[in-house]
């Protein structure tokens, strides 16, 4: 069959999503039937660990469930790379038309622009995974702003262009492949349905957000990163239930504005997934350091809140924001191992690893992005799990070796008293690490070897 204008496809990739899909909506009103196809690319499997690859395949079996469910047809899965699968299931099928929703990685302009090509017919693509699309929040002079909070208030004050709405286009009803099984249970409760239920709930306690998001003991966020990152929610879904009315209503949709940003960024700058975005930032002489990495990986560096965080990671995909930059800054200026190693060990483990987002905060937290975070500012883990964690509630869900110490000596358990050490039955170096460095030296460390860093710079300047 010759391709035909009454057929389109629409190619779904991170916007398993049948609401407030502007690629889906278009299909679904321009043509009078429409492929849904979903392609299973081994390459991006391999790179997900266990946890995100069952949210995903999770996520697609209740997406195929909706699609049946509200139109009768069925998602079109296949394996394979894009670049054949694609055009080969649109000629079969006799598409004259292709519909997606843009990604910003430079992974994905790669693989798109090939698809492009090798299809050679008309398509259409959309902004579905971000609030507004790169490139519509720039300065009076017409750049993007390298400043969070001026790039802020430009997104605040800009309006949103018009997506489509869906029509009844007849759906495409033989599924092709089997989705895969399942090798253990999703982090999350999979789909469309779940997401909203998930909203909803938040909605609930959205006004305190501004005061509990920092608590890591509470469940005090949103808890919508994964629902985002698969796009079983669209971010505007959430910003348009949220609202600006409180503080904490304020505060939440602010932080949907850095989401929009980190894309805006990597999409300016593809470079930034592996290289300091920043031109003028200090070439740091890394260290290597396989056994503190792996105590860090591992949580044994003896700092109870960062090894709370990175056993919570190791054991559900999750990882509270607070504890994210704690952790991540002991990684680079505690132990000054490069943010690269860190930002591929969250990518890979993190539920909602996503690379904007992952890169765009460990470059913040490096010092090495755009923003203004002073390089000298280097987190305290103990004077921040004292603040963020004041009981030590949340070290204990996740250090249960450290559970019966007090509320004092659970942030810092080497200068507890022996007694009271013997008394929670933790021995140090046995039970629970002794520190793998000190903090105040490492601060120095790493003072010193930006300091150094920066004059080699300024001498090469001359
Ligand atoms: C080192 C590091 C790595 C990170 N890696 C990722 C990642 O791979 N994927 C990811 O989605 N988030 C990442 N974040 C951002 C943030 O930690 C998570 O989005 C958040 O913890 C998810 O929980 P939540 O949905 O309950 O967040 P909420 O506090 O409820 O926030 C709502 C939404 O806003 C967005 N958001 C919140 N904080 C940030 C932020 N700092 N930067 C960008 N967007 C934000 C997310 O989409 C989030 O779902 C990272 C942060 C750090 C410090």
């Amino acid at each position: 069959m010759g391709p035909t204008d009454q057929i389109g496809l629409v190619w779904f990739r991170r916007d398993l999503r049948l609401d407030d899909n502007p690629a889906w909506a278009a299909a679904t009103s321009e043509r009078d039937f429409v492929v849904a196809l979903y392609v299973i690319d081994p390459r991006l499997m391999a790179v997900a660990g266990p946890f995100r690859r069952r949210q995903l395949i999770a996520n697609l079996q209740a997406f195929d469930y909706d699609l049946f469910e509200r139109t009768g047809g069925r998602l079109v899965v296949r394996s394979g790379d894009p670049v054949d699968v694609v055009p080969e299931t649109a000629a079969r099928l006799g598409c004259g038309s292709a519909y997606w929703n843009d990604d910003v990685t430079p992974f994905s302009t790669w693989r798109d622009q090939r698809v492009r090509q090798a299809l050679d017919l008309p398509v259409s693509t959309f902004w579905g995974s971000l609030i507004l699309p790169p490139g519509s929040v720039l300065t009076k002079k017409g750049t993007l702003s390298r400043v969070f909070s001026a790039f802020h208030r430009t997104w605040s004050t800009t309006t949103w262009d018009e997506w489509p709405e869906p029509g009844d286009a007849m759906i495409y009803p033989d599924p092709a492949e089997l989705i895969p099984r399942l090798d253990g249970p999703a982090p999350l409760p999979e789909g469309e349905g779940e997401a909203r239920a998930r909203l909803e709930a938040f909605l609930e306690r959205v006004d305190r957000y501004d005061e509990d998001r920092d608590l890591p003991a509470l469940d005090g966020t949103s808890g919508l990163s994964v629902d985002l990152r698969f796009g079983s929610l669209s971010p505007r879904t959430v910003a348009e239930a949220v609202g600006t009315e409180t503080k904490g209503r304020k505060a939440f949709v602010r932080q949907l504005a850095w989401r929009d940003w980190y894309a805006h960024l990597l999409h300016e700058s593809p470079s930034m997934v592996t290289e300091d975005l920043n031109p003028k930032a200090h070439t740091l002489e890394w260290r290597d350091d396989p056994g503190q990495l792996a105590a860090w990986k591992g949580g044994f560096t003896g700092y109870p809140l960062v090894d709370a965080g990175m056993r919570e990671l190791r054991s559900t995909g999750f990882m509270h924001n607070r504890v994210r930059l704690v952790a991540a800054s002991f990684l680079v200026k505690d132990l000054l191992i490069d943010w690269r190693v860190g930002e591929r060990h969250f990518r890979q483990l993190l539920v909602d690893g996503d690379v904007p987002q992952n890169v765009g905060n460990w470059q913040w937290v490096a010092g090495t992005g755009t923003d203004a975070a002073p390089y000298h500012r280097v987190f305290n883990p103990v004077t921040q799990s004292r603040r963020f964690d004041e009981k030590g509630d949340y070290i204990r869900r996740w250090v249960p070796e450290l559970a019966a110490l007090d509320s004092d000596s659970i942030h810092e358990p080497w200068e507890a008293p022996a007694e009271v050490l013997e008394a929670a039955g933790v021995r140090l170096g046995h039970d629970y690490p002794e520190p793998v460095v000190d903090h105040a030296e490492a601060r120095e460390r790493f003072l010193a070897v930006v300091s150094e860093a920066r004059d080699e710079a300024a001498a090469g300047d001359d």
